[in-house]
């Protein structure tokens, strides 16, 4: 049996990994599962897949979670707090850790599974965005896995060759030109421009194809989305930023694709359910039932793609110049973001002003080398940024 935590299994990667691992028990055990407030989402959780440890990142949260467990039959003992998210990410009966929660609020216990040796199936894209170097090294250096989740990153890694797959070679030594990564264009790739300032949170999260959390919806709306999956793209397979395309492909049918030197092109197609890289990444390298229906390519009809319009999402610029410049600025970039999506979220800015602050944070701060840093450096820093963000909200009402 293998023994999973799930960090963020409230959120929607957390309960699509609950319903592929809930089709297989003879196969998967939930050790640990973690929320942030949802207590009740927590407790029913907890009655279906009966978890060792049920934990709460927030204490008050925990209480209400207690006392809904009350009457259960072996309940899972319940902590609360960032130690606790930590430690049931590194127990020794865990050996696959799904880091699916939203923001660099997973950085340390996504850190801690890695350091821990552990199979990290990394949804949590903002987390390697923070700490490239760090999460990279301790995967290294303590014989863990890192399976990505991302669609996108999941298609790439199945077009790769299992010498790769095992860390055997690099990309260019097995003739891979480029990785072309998709991007459905979100709910406002065809609204006029002059309508994107008063576009609102609830149009912002209806996006056509995928159903997500409301942050990575807006990213998707922005397009910071894909730019961050760029920054994601560049760590996990070693390769720089002029070496990813992307694409607009309006039916997210395939996933992403990568180009050899011979002039193939391998993609990887499917519906757009994240059960399906889910799945393969728990059962990597063999394969198992997800739930989802094969594609219906009869149905699906044509294929379509476009190149990505810089006016219409100037997040994606602001991605790349963070991804060329490298050190801090990613930081500065994700941090930016995470106060721009929540002050939209929160209607006290528009749309438009999402790329308009990071923007400024990106011209305010510089960036400075972070060879050698701590993580604790880092999130100094994403503290640092996240104040002046705020900051500089009140200066962009309206
Ligand atoms: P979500 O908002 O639906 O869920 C987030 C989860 O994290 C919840 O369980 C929540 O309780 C927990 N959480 C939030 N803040 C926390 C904090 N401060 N401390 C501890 N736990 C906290 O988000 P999601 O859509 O499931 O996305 C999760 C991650 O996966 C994100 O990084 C996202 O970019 C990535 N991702 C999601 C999808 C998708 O289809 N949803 C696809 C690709 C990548
Ligand atoms: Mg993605």
């Amino acid at each position: 049996m293998i023994g999973v935590t799930i960090l963020g299994s409230t959120g929607s990667i957390g309960v699509s990994t609950l319903d592929v691992v809930g089709r297989h028990p003879d196969r998967f055990r939930i050790i640990a599962l973690t929320a942030n407030r949802d207590a009740d989402g927590m407790a029913l959780q907890c009655r279906r897949h009966r978890p060792e440890y049920a934990v709460m990142a927030d204490p008050a949260a925990a209480s209400r979670l207690r006392l809904r467990l009350t009457g259960m039959q072996k309940p899972p003992e319940v902590l609360a707090g960032a130690e606790a998210l930590k430690s049931v990410a590194a127990l020794p009966q865990v050996d696959y850790v799904m880091a699916a929660i939203v923001g660099a609020a997973g950085l340390l216990p996504t850190l801690a599974a890695a350091r821990a040796g552990k199979r990290v199936l990394l949804a949590n894209k903002e987390a390697l965005v923070v700490a490239g170097t760090l999460l990279m090294q301790a995967v290294e250096d303590n014989g863990a896995r890192l399976l990505p989740i991302d669609s996108e990153h999941n298609a790439v890694f199945q077009c790769l060759p299992r010498e790769y797959q095992d860390g055997q070679h690099g990309l260019r030594q097995l003739g891979v030109e480029r990785i072309l990564l998709t991007a459905s264009g979100g709910p406002f790739r065809d609204t006029p421009l002059d309508r994107l300032t008063a576009v609102t949170p609830e149009e912002a999260c209806a996006h056509p194809n995928w159903d997500m959390g409301r942050k990575i919806s807006v990213d998707s709306a922005t397009m910071m989305n894909k730019g961050l999956e760029l920054i994601e793209a560049c760590w996990l397979f070693g390769t720089d930023p002029g070496r990813i395309q992307i694409l607009v492909h309006p039916q997210s049918v395939i996933h992403s694709l990568v180009q050899y030197r011979d002039g193939s092109l391998l993609a990887q197609l499917g519906n757009p359910d994240m059960r399906t890289p889910i799945a393969h990444a728990l059962a990597w390298p063999g394969r198992v039932d997800s739930g989802v229906a094969s594609l219906d390519l009869l149905a699906v009809g044509r294929l379509d793609f476009r190149p990505a319009e810089p006016d219409r999402f100037p997040c994606l610029d602001l991605a790349y110049r963070a991804a060329t410049e490298g050190g801090s600025c990613p930081v500065i970039l994700n941090a930016a973001n995470e106060v721009a999506v929540a002050a939209f979220l929160d209607r006290r800015i528009s749309f438009t002003n999402i790329a308009t602050l990071v923007a400024r944070i990106l011209d305010q701060i510089p960036a400075e080398p972070v060879d050698g840093w701590e993580v604790g450096q880092l999130l100094d820093l994403d503290r640092q940024v996240r104040e002046r963000a705020e900051q500089n909200l009140t200066r962009l009402v309206g």
